[in-house]
């Protein structure tokens, strides 16, 4: 790891050359809301003033762009007395710039999940390995609790991270990649009131959060809040619609679909994102569904993300992007849910 700075001029330079030469990805607004406040996805972008670096947060996460919601893993073509299989997971090197703390650790998460876990998916190394990450830090929202989980700030994951001390960024180098693409602009090293200037504004942005969540002893409370009434209280709420899943950094769970064409001549196997809340996720052959009740599969994400990957993974499998509480038109987040966990035990 390497400090430099980098002026605001420099710096657009820089991610000017990166976007001229790979397909980069970025925050841009798309939308308004129906109060008029901008809405953000990460696009691809083809220039620097394509992206707005200050957004607030997007709707998605950069989860998609590794781990899409649809993707093909195989397909095969039959002819008479044969059939062949094609398996692709080429990557072309891409680009995504301005990813924020929470959502890098996120992807460190998944990378536990889908490159270190007892079946590695190849589709999600190849995404991974070939994306150039350049991180950048922000003023936390209202409703972002990434702090009580220490996910605020990241360490490791990405090539290059910016962080904003006013003219100038304070860069964390994290990769030869990205130490040998700065040799094109101009960067110096930190002077003291560099350093001081990055201090004061990693305590500033810390000392905005605004939401706290409980965490001390979750795992513990869990353990014996299982049968709170807090589980029905909230389940009772769930639509069961998915959302939470699908704008979640950290979610992985999926299903695999084979669709054969009508002449019987291919088909395509697809993994396809899904999530614990839908009514089916439980549910095998012969119909019996092991979670039927919506408090159950409530639960069930809670327990998954905060209960048994933290035992498993050594920490919960969720970083506070409350993107979750945002999406969901019943109200339910976690914030409410563990808060009022804690105060059952
Ligand atoms: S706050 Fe919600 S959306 Fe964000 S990581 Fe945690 S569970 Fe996922
Ligand atoms: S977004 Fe809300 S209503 Fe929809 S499944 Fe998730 S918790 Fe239930």
């Amino acid at each position: 790891m390497i400090n430099k700075v980098i002026t605001k001029g420099e710096f657009e330079k820089f991610i000017s050359g990166i976007i001229d030469a790979n397909e980069t990805i970025g925050p841009k607004q798309v939308d308004t809301d129906r109060d008029g406040k901008p809405v953000y996805q990460f696009r691809q972008v083809k220039s620097f003033g394509e992206m707005d670096l200050d957004y607030t947060i997007t709707y998605s996460s950069v989860k998609n762009f590794f781990l899409p919601f649809r993707e093909e893993l195989s397909r095969f073509d039959f002819s008479e007395k044969d059939w062949d299989q094609t398996v692709e997971y080429r990557v072309n090197p891409r680009a995504i710039i301005g990813v924020r703390p929470c959502d890098i650790n996120a992807l460190n998460i998944l990378d536990k999940v889908l490159i270190g876990g007892a079946y590695p998916s190849p589709y999600y190394l190849a995404r991974r390995r070939n994306t150039f990450l350049v991180g950048m830090d922000h003023e936390p929202l209202e409703d972002c609790f990434c702090e009580s989980l220490g996910q605020d700030t990241v360490h490791r994951g990405f090539n290059l991270f910016c962080e904003d001390i006013g003219d100038k960024y304070y860069l964390t180098i994290m990769s030869s990649k990205a130490f040998r693409f700065l040799e094109n602009v101009k960067v110096t090293d930190p002077t003291k009131e560099d350093d001081i200037k990055f201090h004061e504004r990693r305590k500033r942005l810390r000392d905005m959060f605004k939401t706290k969540v409980e965490m001390t002893g979750l795992q513990s409370v869990m353990d014996i809040e299982f049968k709170s009434p807090v589980w029905k209280k909230w389940g009772d709420k769930c639509l069961n619609c998915g959302s939470c899943a699908m704008v979640c950094p950290t979610c992985y769970c999926y299903g695999i679909e084979e669709n054969i064409d009508v002449g019987l001549k291919s088909s395509r196997k697809e993994r396809v994102q899904y999530s614990c809340n839908l009514v089916d996720f439980a549910e095998v052959a012969g119909g019996h569904n092991f979670r039927p009740l919506k408090e159950d599969r409530l639960k069930y994400r809670y327990y998954h993300h905060y209960r048994g990957f933290a035992q498993n993974g050594d920490e919960p499998i969720c970083v506070g992007c409350n993107r979750c509480g945002r999406a969901c038109l019943a109200g339910i987040n976690p914030k409410d849910v563990i808060n009022e966990l804690q105060l059952e035990s």
